[in-house]
């Protein structure tokens, strides 16, 4: 079924024909009625399914049409998220949906002044987006007052799990109304969430898409045997053959980042790096100049494992193992979004292969194996830019096609 055919408000239609939003995704088809229904809603889908507009469509919809608009320092619904960046992110989706709508999108960040953000809430919101610390501080303020608030979204809930939100969440729903509707979003789901979810839940509605394979089916994915000293000759390998590549890279440390940024600085490769040493002020910056391809490598922490949206990620690239099995999923999960496909490799090192064995426990199956013989990983050690023989190139091709075709079989 098309958008078209939805009983939802021609203003949010218009909203996602601009968008290119035609079809629902599987958890926006299976979510959208539900909630618009009232009913409380458990999601649990893996990453780039579109599981933003699952809840961004009908809950605009229903804001249209409530009875009662909020008044002054209320908001009609809350979506409380972990980070920052999500926090950005997911208001862009509720504004390019909303655009032909009159709903107002508020978001609550900390690190920037409050007093615009206590100035936009003066008339009331329909939608408020925020991270717990300055929301918090609003509340105790009187800046914000969730009394009438009758949505609470809880995205990227494992997320806020590790962020050790859990008394976040059980603090914030002392301040909203026991009658109100609450949905829960997570890519991964363990017996830790579904406590915290049923806690606060009432008959929700259990939706769940493709767990057996946390992998999003878009990417497909690889690790290859390189030694720690060696990474920086692959991944500059990489980058070389692939010029016009977007490329997000993965570290375990702030420390890291900039090492492997003053790596590729030496060998002439522009980096941006992005990890909690940044003020808000740089964060939103770098990850402006990333998102519009104006650099086209990002070394991150997994502070950007989870849930940001970064348009067309061509290669997500583990130069260190992330120290969560979980976050695998999340790292890969930034590319192959939506409709695209994307490849991620992770180079793991042998200091690396307990955790990578954790992953692939969790993962229920072995990562494909990126097979580099003893001539290619030597040449790559020496590799400079004048290099015509590409082996390295020409094997990652053999076997991108060949799990193409295998996968096509299937
Ligand atoms: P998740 O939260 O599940 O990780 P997002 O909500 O961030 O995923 O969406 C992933 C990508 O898919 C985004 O780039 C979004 O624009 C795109 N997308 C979402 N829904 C649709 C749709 N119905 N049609 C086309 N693209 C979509
Ligand atoms: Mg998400």
């Amino acid at each position: 079924m098309k958008f078209e055919q939805y009983q939802i408000a021609t203003e949010l239609k218009r909203g996602l024909e601009e968008l290119g939003f035609r079809k629902p995704t599987d958890i926006q088809f299976k979510t959208i009625g539900p909630v618009l229904q009232g009913n409380d809603v458990l999601a649990v889908a893996q990453t780039g399914t579109g599981k933003t507009a699952a809840f961004v469509i009908p809950i605009l919809h229903k804001l249209m049409y409530v009875k009662h608009p909020p008044q002054e320092n209320e908001a009609k619904c809350l979506v409380m998220v972990p980070t920052r960046e999500l926090a950005i992110q997911i208001a862009s989706v509720f504004r390019s949906i909303g655009k032909y709508t009159r709903m107002k999108t508020t978001v609550l960040l900390g690190g920037v002044e409050q007093d615009h953000q206590i100035e936009q809430l003066q008339n009331g919101t329909d939608i408020l987006i925020a991270t717990p610390g300055r929301m918090f501080d609003l509340i105790y303020q009187k800046k914000l007052n969730l009394n009438h608030t009758e949505i609470l979204v809880l995205d990227e809930a494992d997320l806020m799990l590790d962020y050790g939100f859990i008394k976040d969440i059980r603090d914030v729903i002392k301040f909203l109304p026991d009658y109100r509707q609450t949905l829960f979003f997570s890519a991964t789901i363990n017996s830790e969430i579904k406590e915290i979810a049923y806690s606060i839940v009432r008959n929700p509605i259990r939706i769940q898409i493709s767990p057996k394979d946390p992998v999003s089916k878009n990417v497909t994915h690889f690790v290859a045997h390189i030694e720690k000293d060696d990474k920086r000759f692959f991944l500059e390998r990489l980058v070389r053959e692939h010029p016009e590549a977007k490329i997000l890279i993965f570290v375990r440390t702030k420390v890291r980042a900039e090492r492997v940024a003053a790596a590729m600085d030496r060998v002439e490769i522009k980096t941006l790096t992005m990890h909690s040493g940044k003020d808000q002020k740089e964060r939103a910056e770098i990850m402006d100049a990333f998102k519009s391809g104006e650099v086209k490598l990002l070394i991150t922490t997994d502070l950007n494992a989870r849930g940001v949206d970064i348009p067309n990620v061509d290669y997500v690239v583990n130069y260190d193992l992330p120290d969560e099995s979980e976050n695998y999923v999340h790292r890969v999960g930034r590319t192959g979004r939506g409709m695209a496909k994307g490849i991620a490799y992770t180079f793991c090192s042998k200091d690396e292969l307990a955790i990578l064995k954790d992953i692939e426990q969790y993962l229920g199956k072995k990562i494909n194996e990126l097979e580099i013989d003893a001539a290619t990983y030597s040449d790559t050690i020496v590799f400079t830019e004048d290099v015509k023989d590409n082996n390295w190139k020409a094997l990652m091709k053999a076997e991108e096609e060949y799990l193409e075709k295998k996968k096509k079989k299937k």
